[in-house]
């Protein structure tokens, strides 16, 4: 189906990028509309739902509107309702549940697909793009015998299914020492598993020396410098400095990190420079892609290296696109449309 409506911007994501870029191009007088596959702040929906951020409050704020908590650091609870509260506030219009699978078009004309649950179609117009895609999506299988099983999960929500249970978590970075820390808090019987020779120095400064402190007492088995080699319903094998090493097993947390949907990026045309860590082409003053047109917002401007852009820093990237859209779209005028086919 096609919609009657014709948008200055359509934002495709409906993170607190996509949101942030949504108030900023409205603000400047625009008709925007953002899209998500999912619901509103579809990727913090998914965290692990005890989390904490790893920031205060005041860092995860878009549109001046003001994050209060009575914690330190807020938890995932309190994130989604403040990005729910911004989103009322501003009146935004936020089309959820909707993925987008296709751009047609150029600059001052794009149709963008998108399909919705139930497999429908709808087709909706804009003369501008900004993808703010995130990164949390696709994970990065590790391409072992096994990982194809019901029991391996590459997404870690909560602890109480998994109550004495054998669990292993792979990985060596904060989510795995979170989600084996919150098991093991939970009562299930927990063993790491990482391929470097220790945790990852950039484990936050009140989150290392409990999980090295629960491996030190045996609280936590760990391998270090061991790789998982195989999983089967009742065990998995790893490959240690000291030999193979089969353990009993009931479920996998593969928390080996997620990248963006590089060939969404492409299919729209966008070009990744594969000289510097997939990061898409744009120009970094108003973050314009190689396509006219099509902006690019949040974590996926620094390609693969995804811990490089945050809320905290991509919040603002929605203030160089309105900047870039409020010089370019004033100057363009609208497209006279032929009549719409429903
Ligand atoms: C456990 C954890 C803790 C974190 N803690 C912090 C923290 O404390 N501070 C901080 O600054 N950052 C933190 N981060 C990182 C931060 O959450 C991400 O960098 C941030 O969500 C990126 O925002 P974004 O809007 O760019 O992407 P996302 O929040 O991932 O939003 C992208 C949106 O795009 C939608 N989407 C994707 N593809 C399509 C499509 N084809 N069609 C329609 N919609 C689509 C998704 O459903 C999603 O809603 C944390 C990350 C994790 C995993």
């Amino acid at each position: 189906m096609m919609s009657d409506a014709f948008y200055d911007v359509l934002v495709i994501g409906a993170g607190p990028t996509g949101l942030a870029c949504a108030i900023d191009a409205q603000r400047a007088g625009f008709n925007v509309v953002c899209v998500d596959k999912g619901c509103l702040c579809n990727s913090l929906f998914h965290y692990p739902s005890n989390m904490t951020f790893f920031t205060t409050p005041e860092l995860l704020e878009i549109g001046s509107m003001p994050f209060s908590s009575p914690n330190q650091k807020p938890n995932r609870n309190e994130a989604l309702e403040y990005y729910r509260k911004v989103a009322e506030h501003y009146q935004l219009n936020v089309l959820q549940y909707h993925t987008v699978e296709a751009v047609q078009g150029r600059d001052g004309e794009f149709t963008v697909h998108t399909t919705d649950r139930f497999g429908r179609n709808l087709h909706l117009r804009a003369r501008k793009l900004i993808v703010a895609t995130g990164y949390y999506d696709l994970p990065n299988y590790l391409g072992i015998q096994g990982e194809d099983l019901a029991k391996v999960e590459h997404y870690y929500h909560e602890p109480h299914p998994y109550f004495g249970m054998n669990v292993l978590v792979i990985g060596g970075k904060n989510s795995a020492a979170i989600a084996a820390l919150d098991l093991w808090r939970h009562g299930a019987k927990v063993t790491l598993v990482h391929r470097g020779a220790e945790l990852h120095r950039h484990i936050k400064y009140w989150i290392k020396p409990d999980i090295e402190n629960r491996i030190k007492n045996g609280e936590i088995d760990a391998f270090f410098e061991a790789t998982v080699q195989t999983i089967t319903e009742d065990s998995v094998t790893l490959r240690t400095p000291r030999g193979e090493v089969t353990l009993a097993n009931d479920f996998v947390f593969a928390l080996t990190g997620y990248h963006p949907d590089f060939s969404f990026l492409e299919r729209l045309g966008v070009r990744l420079d594969e000289e510097n860590d997939r990061c898409p082409v744009c120009d970094p003053g108003s973050l314009e892609s190689n396509v006219p047109g099509i902006y690019l917002a949040g974590v996926i401007v620094a390609g693969e290296r995804t811990n490089e852009i945050f809320i905290e820093n991509g919040r603002f990237h929605g203030k160089l696109i309105a900047d870039s859209l409020r010089s370019k779209l004033l100057l363009q005028p609208p497209i006279e449309l032929p009549a719409v086919s429903v």
